[in-house]
């Protein structure tokens, strides 16, 4: 028996649907060719599926379709987001958070070796980073804010249109690391004054290894990675056609399903949060979270015997594997959360193909395990 998998928030399976057509998009007999070559019909019909794809995505996030950049994932988004806009200037301030995933923090560690001065925001103990504390931090330098949408590991979601207002009136451009919002919450490029956003596939049943960049149209960003000047000189490299394809279907029907499945899991959330809290001790971490996950610590256990004990659950822990340590997450720690705590946390994440009846047996397993371990210790 495999476990039970909810771990969502680290990657989805692709779903059946997007699988298909992406191996549509392989063979000699299917879309294969390059969608750079001009010069025969094999290159126009990649070129068609690239576009139509671009334009699935467009609707999905409400922008226009030659604001969208393909590459490989969040990570490079984030990384052609931060640096394109920074690298180019001398020096200067960038706002971000405590809470980033490494993808965007590593980023900034960077640029501070190049000369640029960092504030990392810490949330409040409800995980939330407010307006009040971007405009606070504000300099006469402040170059780039860059803040996330919805948090990785406690899903809490930020207050990023407001953000995006004040930033907009301060004419600073505002990067959001978008990757756990696709398919989550109503992200609306026209309604909010986000100017670039990174997203990727694999966090909405998508393909690993692709991703984009919204790029608001007169936001200079500049490459990271040059040759032959594809996606408009942003971003070169033959684009991968099946990559592209199954971004954009996974992209549509997230989108058409976010109302739907929200509600499915907001009510496996929540039964899942009323199983667990049968045993003391229980803490949900985060306030204003979306229906996907559910982060909670468990008082009174050792963290290492509590995941050691779960493994008839794929989940995740406060704990992250540093080569050779166990460090406490750096997300918790910034809520307040002492190392004892943040350790004995677990994320459990769903998704699409999650049922009530595995939530149920994930409920059985964590209370019988946290009685175990208690009764152990007592
Ligand atoms: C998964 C994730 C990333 C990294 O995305 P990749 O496509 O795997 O590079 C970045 N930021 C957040 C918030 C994520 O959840």
């Amino acid at each position: 028996m495999k476990p039970i998998y909810l771990d969502y928030a680290a990657t989805t399976p692709v779903a059946p649907q997007v699988a298909e057509k992406m191996a549509a998009c392989l063979t000699l007999e299917g879309n294969f060719a390059n969608p750079a070559s001009r010069s025969h019909r094999y290159g126009w019909m990649a070129e068609e599926a690239v576009e139509n794809a671009r334009n699935q995505l467009a609707q999905a996030l409400h922008c226009d379709s030659r604001e969208i950049v393909w590459t490989s994932g969040a990570t490079e988004a984030n990384n052609l987001a931060i640096k394109g806009v920074c690298e180019k200037l001398d020096g200067g301030h960038i706002i971000t958070t405590a809470i980033e995933h490494k993808a965007v923090l590593d980023v900034c560690g960077y640029l501070e070796t190049k000369g640029f001065t960092v504030t990392y925001l810490t949330p409040d103990s409800s995980g939330r980073i407010s307006v009040a504390q971007v405009e606070q931090a504000l300099q006469d330098d402040t170059c780039l804010v860059s803040v996330m949408y919805v948090n990785n590991e406690l899903g809490v979601i930020n207050p990023v249109a407001d953000i995006a207002a004040l930033c907009r009136s301060k004419k600073i451009t505002f990067h959001v690391d978008g990757a756990q919002a696709v398919g989550k919450v109503d992200v609306n490029l026209e309604r909010d004054g986000i100017d670039l956003l990174s997203i990727s596939a694999h966090k909405f049943y998508g393909p690993k290894g692709m991703g984009a960049l919204f790029v608001r149209r007169g936001v200079k960003v500049d490459a990271q990675i040059h040759g032959g000047g594809h996606e408009r000189g942003m971003r070169s490299g033959t684009l991968p056609t099946h990559q592209i394809v199954g971004l954009g279907l996974a992209a549509e029907i997230s989108v058409q399903e976010l109302k739907e499945q929200e509600a499915r899991l907001s009510a496996l959330k929540q039964s899942l949060i009323t199983g667990l809290s049968q045993v003391s001790g229980v803490t949900v971490n985060g306030e204003n979270t979306v229906a996907n996950i559910a982060n909670v610590s468990f008082s009174g256990v050792d963290g290492e015997s509590l995941l050691l004990s779960l493994h008839d659950l794929a989940v995740s822990s406060g704990s992250a594997c540093n080569s050779a340590t166990m460090a406490p997450s750096y997300v918790l720690k910034a809520i307040g959360l002492d190392d004892e705590t943040a350790h004995a946390s677990i994320r459990f994440s769903m998704g699409r193909f999650t049922t009530a009846d595995e939530i149920n047996q994930a409920v059985n397993s964590v209370v019988t395990v946290v009685q175990r371990l208690r009764a152990m210790t007592a």
